[in-house]
Parts: structure tokens; C-alpha cells; sequence
């Protein structure tokens, strides 16, 4: 086997079941980038990033997502169809194969990290088929020193095969692709997909479990950044809802833009970089993004415009998840390491495609944790012609997807941190419609929910009048500066009024009807935070 690279000198693929021709261990980005364009997987963008295609995946694939219930996950795990179960037979089995699959082969490896706050730290290696993939986990993982690497030993392995095929009917898998998470054996197993997603994800849910259950720290699908007086403000919210965007804020420091614990009296990223959606990147509504494309950013599943090396970010023909990965200090104000103190502000994002809810309102201890529970977006529905109706997503904790554990594990964990921080301000930001439905109004401008964000922040709604909105009871402030008062309460800007409150009191059921299966876990005190279902006679 030929190695190169700078490696610890007892690291040893062999130990790991590899039998590979040639590994790259560590390889700056601009060798992993240039390896990248020798190999013809990529090419430069006019900025100098290496712009990639994920191939056949574009996005994470959910169903295709298992865990191994073993003696660690068997009795933990809230198992059902987010957290798949699988036998740790069908894991070994399939690990091997995907060994004697990489044998011969050539492949990239990187030490990293997760959790800046040193306490939490959680040492990965990453063993990946092709370079640009590797960049991607230079990106987004934690970057140890060049002493670090010397010496540290990985706590978890992620072994990435994109190339590998499953055979469903022999090895136990729904298709040829495939995550699997072992507790046991700390490897994450991923064959079929070249979405990188799926590693940085992975490692997500991993935390998800170890945070809170061995830890009691929560563990959030939120972003975060902290103001010039350690003023630390937190943005959850689902995919689309503006958590990479409205954290990237040129007056504050970003301390990460997706994943976070909050332990007490800190609040940590788990990551290095950012995943930023590219969809209608513009320079003048999103600049700090807008610049941290360049040389050693990687940008997926984009198209340049014809006949040029320069990005058509309004082109979604690959995919409407076009995204670019880039290290946190590409984005000028990071925050390194990237730890702040406990929170003063948290916002909850959504993006309601119905326009129903008001763009900024404050929340009570009940509405947050009934909010944090229902994890309510609205999302324009699929591209296809004529289909204009909304589709309402309710996801437990901004985050369903990547929780091990049952949902109110975490809404525990956030009910006793709200306890004990009673000066923590929650908000409910609507960053989507205003004006009526997706296909009646228009998406709040993010000028103004940046002005909402940034008055709430400076405490400059701490003074003002607030109205209540009449199904969801949350509190709207009556003015906001930088922002005209019309648009504060959803209703006015509506054209047809009536339609608002029959879409209010539908949405309200929505709420209602998912909040059921959680209804028997929560107190009188949340339940009485639900919106109020009227009887309208349509
Ligand atoms: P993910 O979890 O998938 O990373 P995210 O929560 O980080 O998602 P963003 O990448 O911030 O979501 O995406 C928000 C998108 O919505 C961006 O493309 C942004 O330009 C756009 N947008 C339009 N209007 C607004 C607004 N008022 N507030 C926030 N974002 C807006
Ligand atoms: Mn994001």
C-alpha cells in the first residue's frame, strides 16, 4: 500500500478491515481540489471552487437511514420509521463487503472533529472514495492542528462508498443505497449515496444520542451567532427556514449555522463550516455567502451558464438543494473557537407557506415548548405544474429526522433549561408568505425579517405594545423599527380577510390534530398553549 499525507504514526487503515492500494491521509484542500480536476470529477467555478456533482443523490435519503439495535440502542432508541432498526449480523455483513469493495482502491482519509467546546469533543476518521468528498469533511468537521492529527485516535469512523451497490434481497438493505449507524462498533456506514450530507447528518444523530443521554446536554438543530456583548442568540428551525441565512449577520459573530449543544452555561457547534443553500444566491441580499465561494469552498449541483465558468444560482434543473460547503472562517466574524454562553434570545423559524403566522412574535414558556414540540413549517409544495396548495410539515423539535431519541427527551432537556434561565426571550419568526398563500402574497422580505431579528435582539421590543393573535395567542408587537407596521399582523395583509381566518382556524387544526400523539407526555400548562380552533361555518 502506498500512503501519503501526514498521519499519526499508529493509524492504520488495516485496522480497520481496509486493504486499500493507495490512501491520501490529510490532504490540504488544495490538493484534495486539484486531485479533484486531475480525476475530471470537478471543475473550477470563475471564484476558484470546486464545483461537483453528488451524482444520483441529491438530497438525504431518510428511508434508507438504520441504526443497529444493539445492547446500546435496543432499550434508547425510539425506534419506528425514523430510526429504522437493524440486526448487527446485516451491519457486519455488509461492512465487510463494502471492505472487499474498497479493497485495491484508492482513497482519501481526514482526521476531524466534532463539538468546540473541548469537553464534548468527538474525534472522527473519515474514509472516503473520492477527494472532493474528503474536501466536503475538511469543510464542515472540526480541522484538529498538525500536532492534534499526530496523535489523535478516532473515537467514530465514517466509511463512505458511494460506488458500493447493496443488494437489497441479500444484504438487508430497502435499495442499493444506504446509512447505517452502529453504537457499538462507532461507524457509520454509508454505501450508494455520494450526498454528502449523509456524513455530516450522520454524525448529527450521533450526538443527537450521546449529548442527552450520556451527557444531559441538548443537543439542537439550531444556528447560532453571539452579539459584541456575548449576547448568544439561537435560530432553530426545519431545512428552508433561514437558520444558515439569518445567522450570518455582519454586526455578530457566527458561532455555526446547524448543529448545537447547549450544556449549561455554554453553547457549543458541533461542526466547522456551513452548508448554505445556493438557490437565487445574490451577492446583495446574501453578501457573506455570496463570498465565501472561493478556493477551497465546494459547491454541489449547481450549473454555470452556458459557455462559462460562472454559477447560475437561479438554476434549480439538478435540484432545488443546490448547496455550497465552506469552513466557518470563511465567513468573516466567525467566532473561534466556536463556543458563547447560554442564550438570551432563541428564535423559532418557519417558513408558512399559508402566510398565516405573523412575521415576529413573542412567545411564552408554554408557547415555546409547545412550538419546540409541533416544529410547524410550511413548504411550497413540488415543482409540478398546478400544484400551489402549501404542504404543512410538522417536525418534533426542528429536527425529527435526526433524533434518536423520543422528542420529549430534548423538549424535557429545553423545559428545564427555560426554567432555569427565565430571562431567555423566545420569539416565532414567520420568514415566509405575507399577503395571502404561496401563489397570493410573497415571501417576507429578508430585509425586514432582518430588522425584526435585529430590534428583538437589541431589546427594542422589550417597550412596545403587543396584540395577541386571536387563534394563536402569541404575542405580535404593534411596531418594529426599520419595518412598516402593516405587516406586523398577518390579517391586514391579507386582501380578503375572511380567507385569512378560515386558513387560520385550518392551520390550527393541523396544529392540534399533530399535537395529539404528544398531548399525553405534556402538562396542562402546554396543552393550554395550543391555538384556539373556532367553529366557522364556511
Ligand atoms: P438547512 O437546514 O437545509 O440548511 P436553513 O434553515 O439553513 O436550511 P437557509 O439555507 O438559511 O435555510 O435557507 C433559507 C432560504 O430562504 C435562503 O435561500 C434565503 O435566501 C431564502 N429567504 C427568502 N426570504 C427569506 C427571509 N425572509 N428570511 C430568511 N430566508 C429567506
Ligand atoms: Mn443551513
Amino acid at each position: 500500500m502506498q500512503e501519503f499525507g501526514k498521519k499519526s504514526p499508529t493509524a492504520k487503515l488495516s485496522d480497520l478491515g481496509l486493504d486499500v492500494a493507495v490512501a491520501h491521509w490529510n490532504l490540504s484542500p488544495e490538493e484534495l481540489t486539484s486531485k479533484t480536476l486531475e480525476l475530471g470529477q470537478g471543475e473550477l467555478n470563475d471564484a476558484g471552487a470546486l464545483s461537483v456533482s453528488t451524482g444520483k443523490f441529491t438530497g438525504r435519503s431518510p428511508k434508507d437511514k438504520f441504526t443497529v439495535k444493539d445492547a446500546i440502542t435496543e432499550k434508547s432508541v425510539d425506534w419506528g420509521d425514523v430510526n429504522i432498526p437493524i440486526a448487527p449480523e446485516v451491519f457486519d455483513a455488509l461492512y465487510d463487503k463494502v471492505c472487499a469493495y474498497m479493497k485495491g482502491k484508492e482513497v482519501w482519509v481526514r482526521d476531524a472533529y466534532a463539538c468546540a467546546d473541548p469537553k464534548y469533543r468527538l474525534n472522527i476518521r473519515v474514509i472516503n472514495e473520492t477527494p472532493w468528498a474528503n474536501l466536503f469533511c475538511n469543510d464542515l468537521f472540526l480541522r484538529p492542528t498538525a500536532a492534534e492529527i499526530e496523535t489523535q485516535t478516532p473515537d467514530w469512523v465514517i466509511l463512505q462508498a458511494p460506488g458500493f451497490q447493496a443488494d437489497p434481497a441479500v444484504d438487508g438493505t430497502r435499495q442499493a443505497n444506504f446509512t447505517i449507524v452502529n453504537f457499538t462498533r462507532k461507524v457509520i456506514l454509508i454505501g450508494g449515496s455520494g450526498y454528502t450530507g449523509e456524513m455530516k447528518k450522520g454524525i448529527f444523530g450521533v450526538l443527537n444520542f450521546l449529548l442527552p443521554h450520556e451527557h444531559k446536554v441538548l443537543s439542537m438543530h439550531c444556528s447560532a451567532n453571539e452579539g459584541k456583548d456575548g449576547d448568544v442568540a439561537l435560530f432553530f428551525g426545519l431545512s428552508g427556514t433561514g437558520k444558515t441565512t439569518l445567522s450570518a449577520d455582519p454586526n455578530r459573530a457566527l458561532i455555526g449555522d446547524d448543529e448545537h449543544g447547549w450544556a449549561e452555561g455554554s453553547v457549543f457547534n458541533f461542526e466547522g463550516g456551513c452548508y448554505a443553500k445556493c438557490i437565487d444566491l445574490s451577492e446583495e441580499k446574501e453578501p457573506q455567502i455570496w463570498a465565501a465561494v472561493k478556493p477551497g469552498a465546494l459547491l454541489e449541483n449547481i450549473k454555470f451558464f452556458p459557455g462559462t465558468k460562472t454559477v447560475d444560482y437561479t438554476d434549480g434543473s439538478i435540484t432545488e438543494n443546490t448547496r455550497v460547503a465552506y469552513p466557518i472562517d470563511f465567513i468573516p466574524n466567525a467566532k473561534e473557537p466556536s463556543y458563547g454562553g447560554n442564550p438570551k434570545n432563541i428564535f423559532f423559524l418557519t417558513c408558512d407557506a399559508f402566510g398565516i403566522l405573523p412575521p415576529i412574535s413573542k412567545l411564552t414558556k408554554a408557547q415555546a415548548m409547545y412550538h419546540f414540540i409541533s416544529g410547524y413549517t410550511a413548504k411550497v409544495a413540488g415543482t409540478e405544474v398546478g400544484v400551489t396548495e402549501p404542504q404543512t410539515t410538522f417536525s418534533a423539535c426542528f429536527g425529527r429526522v435526526f433524533l434518536p431519541l423520543h422528542p420529549t427527551k430534548y423538549a424535557e432537556l429545553l423545559g428545564k433549561k427555560l426554567d432555569e434561565h427565565t430571562d431567555v426571550n423566545v420569539w416565532l419568526i414567520n420568514t415566509g408568505w405575507s399577503g395571502g398563500s404561496y401563489g397570493v402574497g410573497s415571501r417576507m422580505s429578508l430585509k425586514y425579517t432582518r430588522a425584526m431579528i435585529t430590534a428583538a435582539m437589541k431589546g427594542e421590543l422589550n417597550d412596545v405594545a403587543f396584540e395577541a393573535h386571536p387563534v394563536f395567542g402569541v404575542l405580535m408587537p404593534k411596531s418594529v423599527p426599520g419595518v412598516p407596521a402593516e405587516i406586523l399582523n398577518p390579517r391586514q395583509t391579507w386582501a380578503d380577510q375572511d380567507a385569512y381566518d378560515r386558513k387560520a382556524n385550518e392551520l390550527a387544526q393541523l396544529f392540534v390534530k399533530n399535537f395529539d400523539k404528544y398531548a399525553a407526555q405534556a402538562n396542562e400548562e402546554i396543552l393550554s398553549a395550543a391555538p384556539t380552533v373556532m367553529d366557522i361555518v364556511a
